[in-house]
């Protein structure tokens, strides 16, 4: 099942104007912070989906699919370390 996030009508509009651009034979450019690629450039061809920001509320753009799962997993790393250090102290 989808994550919340991704059930929003923004969120369904923005991944379906990347896939229509995609479709077209358009380039599009990364928006992650950290881009795990040499380059921001995503090919038609390339996996691509819609970035949030951190708070997983804000819509960025297009990212390639590596980088946001990439940011996504650090991001989940985070929250779980914070979670720990709290049961800890
Ligand atoms: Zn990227």
């Amino acid at each position: 099942m989808a994550k919340a996030q991704h059930r929003t009508p923004e969120y369904r509009a923005a991944y379906q104007q990347l896939r229509r651009a995609q479709a077209a034979g358009q380039w599009l450019v990364c928006v992650e912070s950290e881009c795990k690629r040499s380059s921001r450039d995503i090919s038609p061809l390339d996996r691509a989906s819609i970035s949030h920001d951190q708070t997983g509320t804000v819509i960025l753009g297009p990212s390639h699919l590596g980088c946001n799962l990439s940011e996504a997993a650090s991001r989940g790393n985070r929250m779980r370390a914070a979670r720990v250090r709290r049961l800890v102290l």
